[in-house]
């Protein structure tokens, strides 16, 4: 057995380290992750190419599905626990609840959509993810080692 300490090294050619929190903080404000000054997006949920102040490329984000399932997740441990005390409390007819519940949660998932989707975009940004890596050559699909292809079985 050696007694030789396993350490872990950098690798010289390795991507600077980009911090995670920022990133995902700038992102949730609706600003570039990068810089934090221009605009992440041009209309609701549509992100801008790239950014108006530093020029760092947003097109190649692949925010996908994350954001709407994230946002559900936050928005059930809201209106979940509320509807269950409401209903423990004063136990209101089903039609109270549905005009206290529904509008609360159509626009808890209308206001938490966006910054959502702006930390998973500062998230992708800061790991190097998709098209945010400079290896990939502004591909969307590439995993940070090589491009991700997949055929669909036969
Ligand atoms: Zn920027």
């Amino acid at each position: 057995m050696t007694d030789k300490p396993i350490t872990w090294q950098r690798d010289a050619d390795e991507l600077p380290l980009r911090k995670l929190a920022p990133a995902m903080r700038r992102g949730m404000k609706g600003r570039c992750p990068s810089c934090g000054e221009g605009k992440l997006f041009r209309s609701y949920l549509k992100t801008v190419d790239a950014c108006a102040h530093c020029g760092e490329e947003i097109h190649h984000h692949r925010a996908d599905d994350a954001p709407p399932y994230f946002t559900i997740a936050i928005v059930a441990h809201i209106v979940v626990p509320l509807l269950l005390i409401v209903e423990r409390g004063w136990a209101p007819d089903l039609w109270i609840h549905s005009a206290i519940f529904l509008p609360m949660t159509i626009l808890l998932c209308l206001l938490f959509l966006p910054p959502v989707k702006g930390a998973l975009i500062g998230l992708q940004w800061a790991y190097y993810m998709h098209g945010f890596d400079p290896r990939s050559g502004g591909a969307e699909d590439w995993d940070g080692v090589g491009f991700v292809s997949w055929t669909p079985p036969r």
